[in-house]
């Protein structure tokens, strides 16, 4: 086991990394008391992650890093949520599971998608590490200043505009979030958030980000695309719940977001990878599956990964888009 009782002072220099480190969100300098063990603990392992992630009988599939990061695959394309790679985010907060695919496994990327600056979503060392498998970048409004000069291009795609290459569609949508990412740029970063929808060979898939729950956001976004066959949100994190509930949402109102959204399936990500709150370890996946329980949604609606597992959602001869339009709906929809 990797992690081992932590002292009294490892408790205060906890609280002082933490206070010092400002995590992204703004988390308030409190003592983690459940969490702080980790800290000074080596990341946990993932065992058999996967080498070669690309499946050729899959028309759509993805892939749990750990937080928000995922690779999808869609038929031959493949785009990559928020990358974090790095063993800390903002040089002091650490990593607690090692990412659940190795960077130099990675397949060359057709759309890295940023959805906003904060430390734990936007890794500038996590993107030169994998630098030469990145083909385009997208940003939010006002994102691009945040990404320095790489060898490919970055591009910014405000709320409600599409980025196309070929027949590859993303669309920047709204969510509702906020913080800052060096504390000066506060006042600015009001836009500078966003979730995306990905449209290719008639799948969808609609990654959130960061959000707290705001039913009009998720309408809205329905009403545009009214066949996801997946959504990727964010679960954690939960508490202190009077600080987090106006930026994130919690295992429930995640639930409520994937039926507002009205998606064929949701995958549960942004828990259990980095300490960003005073949540134990396992307590946002124990919350979603007992909400899971009261609504009446089985596995087969809601995935909950283990890092580095992979999913396979649409097999080919399977069609994408109108099955999520026909999917059964749960109790209390
Ligand atoms: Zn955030
Ligand atoms: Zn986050």
């Amino acid at each position: 086991m990797a992690t081992r009782p932590s002292s009294s002072p490892a408790r205060l220099s906890a609280a002082a990394l933490l206070a010092l480190a400002g995590l992204s969100c703004g988390v308030p300098a409190r003592i983690l008391e459940s969490n702080v063990a980790r800290l000074f603990a080596s990341p946990l392992p993932v065992p058999d992650k996967v080498r070669a992630p690309y499946r050729p009988e899959a028309r759509l599939a993805a892939l749990w890093v750990g937080h928000a990061t995922v690779l999808v695959q869609i038929d031959d394309r493949w785009i990559l949520t928020d990358p974090v790679f790095t063993s800390t985010v903002g040089l002091m907060v650490k990593r607690l599971v090692e990412p659940g695919l190795a960077p130099e496994d990675l397949p060359p990327i057709d759309a890295v998608l940023i959805s906003h600056m904060h430390l734990d979503h936007l890794s500038l060392g996590s993107l030169s590490l994998i630098e030469p498998k990145v083909r385009a970048p997208l940003v939010p409004r006002g994102g691009l200043v945040y990404v320095p000069n790489h060898s490919f291009a970055s591009f910014e795609v405000p709320t409600w505009t599409t980025w196309r290459q070929g027949d590859l569609e993303i669309t920047a949508v709204p969510v509702r979030h906020s913080g800052y990412r060096y504390g000066l740029d506060r006042d600015w970063m009001t836009e500078s958030f966003t979730g995306y929808v990905v449209e290719y060979h008639g799948i969808t898939v609609y990654f959130g980000g960061d959000t707290a729950y705001d039913r009009d956001d998720f309408v809205k976004t329905r009403a545009r695309f009214p066949a996801i066959d997946l959504a990727l949100l964010p679960i954690a994190p939960v508490g202190p719940r009077e600080f987090m509930e106006s930026k994130h949402v919690d295992p429930a109102e995640a639930v409520q977001a994937f039926l507002d959204l009205g998606a064929r399936r949701m995958m549960a990500i942004h828990f259990d990878t980095f300490i960003n709150s005073t949540d134990t370890f396992g307590e946002a996946p124990r919350e979603l599956r007992r909400v899971m329980a009261a609504r009446g949604l089985g596995p087969d609606r809601v995935i909950l990964p283990r890092h580095g597992e992979q999913r396979i959602l649409i097999t080919r001869g399977e069609p994408g888009g109108a099955a999520a339009a026909s999917a059964p709906a749960p109790r209390g929809e």
